[in-house]
């Protein structure tokens, strides 16, 4: 009997895509199967009022090299966030402008969220990038929340709900519900926290001419037809030590590996025959996504620029904690991206389009005032409302779930393999991380399936 392909990609996210296109690279025969009707998963794109928007995933840094390089090679281009002018600071019912990174909070405040900065990129250092459950004392560390940290720190009023608008923005979660662990883990493979936050020189610092969404299906398409199935959810996969039968609405395929590239607490919709090991079904259990969601006003022109303002702002309030001027690279129409996340993401995801739409322009014009109101056109997306993906831009794993777990993202089980931005070593929760994922998982799979001896894959 022959196999019906070499491999089987589950997710054609980017990380599904970027695997399937590097075992192609390797020769080897792929399949991939995508529960929804459309590829790119955690990024996907709309047109509002003539101007485009990513829904998902949209910032990149300068050294997020496999997504930015991928890119360039399906020729989708980059251009840098507009963050010239004053920013904006909406904290206890006063917009307050600012400029760089010190933001107008008083100075006890500011000298409070330093000490609190400065303890958590210490911390992080000694968090080895990768192996969290190597750090000395990692057990101790993920018995605690952010939260619970910060409370023992003694830290202020300001520095916490700063730090909540980061968990808001980062996990889609509170400060109360993720493990410390994690998020000096996080800060640790993003190479600190000023990389990880800010826009120049930072994860922030650019966006795609035509949209991350772009990237997915230039990759989707140089795949070829019929490598990828849309609509065909895999629900089950039989496994032996060599070969699996990968079930989905196509029927029964063979292969001799598959690489399941979803979202960690997506595995568990997937049957597993015989059960993955005790492990690996604890991890799909308990590593599951925040909520994040997203809103595009779209004006005319970025109007804010002729106040001087960049248009990025904070703010204490909600339902919109964080905004960024995403208007395309020629300022043809003006276009304002907020985030909402955690509870208030929770609380807002199910209210209908109207009072959506209502709360989160009056935000809008608390900041930049009545113009604000009167967008030429308005989207929102709740992706704590997506089937098949389930909610935040990454895992927001809680306390106890990262010391015992961590180690499972990315082991494989027999022929069973794992991809997902989670599992990346470096950017996890980012494109970058998903790009790397895939890569790193079709990397273990052609050497399995192309290497002979032992020593021949101990030397790839
Ligand atoms: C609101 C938001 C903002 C973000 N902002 C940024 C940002 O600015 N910069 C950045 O770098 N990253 C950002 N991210 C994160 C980034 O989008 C993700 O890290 C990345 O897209 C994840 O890719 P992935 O392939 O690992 O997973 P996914 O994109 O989740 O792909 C997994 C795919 O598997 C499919 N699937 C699930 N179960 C099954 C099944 N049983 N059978 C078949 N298919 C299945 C899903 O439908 C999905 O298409 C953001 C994410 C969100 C949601």
């Amino acid at each position: 009997m022959t196999d019906d392909v070499d491999v089987v990609v589950v997710g054609a996210g980017l990380s599904g895509l970027a695997a399937a296109r590097s075992l192609q690279r390797h020769g080897l025969r792929v399949k991939v199967f995508e529960a929804l009707d459309r590829v790119g998963g955690r990024v996907d794109s709309a047109t509002v009022a003539d101007a485009h928007v990513d829904l998902g995933g949209t910032f990149v840094g300068p050294d997020h090299d496999r997504i930015n390089s991928l890119a360039d090679e399906v020729g989708v281009g980059r251009y840098l966030t507009h963050d010239a002018g004053d920013n904006l600071l909406l904290w206890r019912k006063d917009r307050k402008r600012y400029r760089g990174a010190v933001l107008p909070i008083g100075a006890t405040s500011l000298l409070d969220l330093a000490r609190i900065r400065s303890s958590l990129e210490r911390m992080s250092r000694k968090i080895p990038v990768g192996r969290p459950w190597g750090a000395p004392d990692a057990a101790g560390l993920d018995a605690q929340t952010l939260g619970s940290w910060l409370t023992a720190k003694h830290a202020g009023q300001a520095t916490k709900d700063l730090m909540a608008v980061v968990c808001k923005t980062s996990w889609g979660c509170e400060p109360s519900e993720i493990s410390l662990l994690y998020v000096l883990h996080y800060i640790a493979q993003a190479g600190g926290l000023d990389p990880m936050l800010d826009t120049r020189g930072g994860a922030q610092e650019q966006h795609f001419v035509e949209g991350s969404h772009e990237i997915a299906v230039r990759v989707a398409d140089g795949l070829g037809a019929d490598t990828v199935r849309l609509g065909s959810p895999v629900l089950r996969i039989d496994w032996s030590d060599d070969a699996v039968t990968v079930h989905s609405d196509d029927g029964p395929t063979t292969a001799r590996r598959v690489i399941v590239a979803v979202p960690p607490a997506m595995r568990r919709r997937i049957r597993f025959v015989p059960d993955l090991p005790a492990a690996h079904r604890r991890l799909s259990q308990r590593w599951s996504p925040g909520v994040l969601s997203k809103i595009y006003a779209v004006y005319e022109a970025p109007f804010w620029r002729e106040q001087g303002l960049s248009g990025m702002t904070i703010s204490d309030e909600g339902p919109v904690f964080i905004t960024f001027d995403a208007s395309p690279p020629d300022a043809s129409r003006g276009v304002l991206l907020g985030f909402i996340g955690g509870d208030y993401a929770r609380e807002w995801d199910s209210v209908d389009a109207a009072e959506r739409r209502m709360r989160t322009l009056s935000v809008l014009a608390d900041l930049f005032g009545e113009r604000a109101l009167k967008p030429r056109g308005y989207t929102d997306q709740r992706w704590g409302e997506e089937d098949w993906l389930g909610g935040g831009p990454t895992a927001a794993p809680g306390p106890g779930a990262v010391a015992s777990l961590h180690a499972r993202l990315a082991e494989p089980v027999g022929p069973i393999h794992w991809a997902g931005t989670e599992t990346a070593r470096r950017w996890a929760g980012f494109m970058d991380g998903a790009v790397t994922a895939g890569e790193r998982a079709a990397r273990e799979t052609a050497i399995e399936l192309t290497t002979t001896t032992p020593d021949e894959k101990a030397r790839r």
